[in-house]
């Protein structure tokens, strides 16, 4: 048997799975909560023996992969008798400089910190616990998976932003695109689901998460990716702004908000939550039904927004073979999808209503049988394709 650990890691989280690698199946998962804060840490693991629930002081990432190991050991699982062979890491910003998952060693560690100054509220929190899990696990290759890599593949005109050359370059200022392990693992199990070779299908994936992005993908290579030098670009999120024009951005500084106050605006109190109280669709559905109208209006924002890009992506693709539905509001809102196909039809997409509204889960189509192009419905494992890169990379020397 062999297994990987998969980690994903925020500023103050540890996210953690234990993946056969055979057979896909959690061995074991946990988090780990509130790293930093005073009394307020917490563990919560399951696997082995059930379900634990422990409260500790975590005072940082170090202590976190120690209590980490201190639940498999409790829950009669010692994590070294697991059979794991890799560490998988998520990472969000690798730049232009990771293009594909990358072994770690401590150069490697060094660049994801340096690319914080891309994604200050990610790669701090990735750094910490690279260095935290390379302690633990000396002996197991670390390999990091990044976000950004799928999209290193965008022709040159869809990635830049029309700026001073100079000033670009310098500043390193560009479409890097997000969600990458997302839009990888559900275009190629949408192919898989099809019985279609993936390298020949155009597929446009909506990721509808709180976070959300749109990606155009050409014989399984992103040609276009709604997010871009940040994830705050593009769709209408949970707490983002997605799309605004930046003299929004200059005004309100002019008017004395502060940067910092602004980048707050734009990134954790704009979106769903900004235009109705709530990040979360299923309150805003819930009002909106109720007659509220500014729920009923962010839904039009959200959805006007996601049918830009989707005519914007039939552009770019010159058509579509599918268009695939993934994540929270994905994979549980049958109600949005409607709305975004609706009126589609022109080119040939056409909803089944009752296999969109059906309550079956795992990957399935919504389109009716006669529809040209395919939609999908198909549910995101970003930690299944983490270990499955991770597993590729070490296997191959
Ligand atoms: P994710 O980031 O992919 O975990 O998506 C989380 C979001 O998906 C939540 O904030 C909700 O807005 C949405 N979501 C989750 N479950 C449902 C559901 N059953 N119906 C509608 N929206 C849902």
């Amino acid at each position: 048997m062999s297994a990987v650990l998969v980690v994903n890691s925020g500023s103050s989280s540890i996210k953690y799975q234990v993946i056969d690698e055979a057979s896909g199946e959690r061995i074991a998962q946990g988090l780990v909560e509130r790293i930093g804060e005073a009394g307020a840490g917490k563990v919560i693991h399951r696997g082995g023996a059930g379900e634990s629930e422990t409260q500790q002081d975590i005072p940082d990432h170090s202590a976190g992969f120690a209590a980490i190991v201190e639940e498999f050991r409790a829950a009669g699982t010692p994590i070294d008798e697991l059979g794991i062979v890799a560490v998988g890491h998520r990472v969000v910003h690798g730049g232009s400089d990771f293009i594909a998952p990358t072994l770690v060693d401590d150069a490697v560690a060094d660049r994801i910190l340096e690319l914080a100054e891309l994604a200050p509220l990610h790669n701090p929190g990735h750094f910490a616990a690279i260095v935290a899990a390379r302690a633990v696990f000396p002996e197991l290759p670390h390999v990091a998976v990044f976000d950004t890599a799928f999209h290193q593949t965008m022709p040159q005109r869809a990635y830049t932003y029309a700026l001073d050359r100079e000033l670009a370059a310098e500043h390193g200022i560009r479409r890097y695109g997000f969600h990458g392990i997302s839009h990888q693992i559900v275009s190629r199990r949408a192919a898989a689901h099809l019985g279609r070779p993936l390298e020949s299908l155009r597929q446009i994936v909506l990721h509808l998460g709180n976070g959300a992005s749109m990606c155009a993908i050409d014989g399984g290579r992103s040609v276009d990716t709604s997010m871009g030098l940040t994830p705050l670009e593009g769709l209408v999120m949970g707490t983002r702004s997605g799309n605004i024009d930046a003299g929004a951005i200059f005004h309100l500084l002019r008017r004395g908000v502060s940067v910092e106050e602004v980048d707050r605006e734009l990134n954790k109190r704009a979106g769903f939550l900004g235009m109705t109280g709530s990040n979360d669709f299923r309150d805003v559905r819930a009002a909106a039904a109720a007659g509220d109208e500014a729920a009923q209006l962010a839904i039009e924002v959200y959805v006007h927004r996601a049918r830009h890009y989707l005519g914007a992506y039939l552009a770019v693709l010159e058509g579509a073979d599918t268009v695939v539905f993934t994540a929270g509001l994905g994979e549980n809102g049958p109600d949005l999808r409607a709305l975004i196909c609706a009126g589609f039809e022109w080119c040939g997409l056409r909803l089944d209503a009752a296999k969109n509204a059906s309550a079956e889960r795992g990957a399935r189509v919504i389109s009716a049988d006669d529809s040209k192009i395919t939609v999908l419905v198909v549910p995101t494992d970003e930690e299944a394709e983490i270990a499955k890169q991770a597993i590729a990379l070490v296997a191959s020397g």
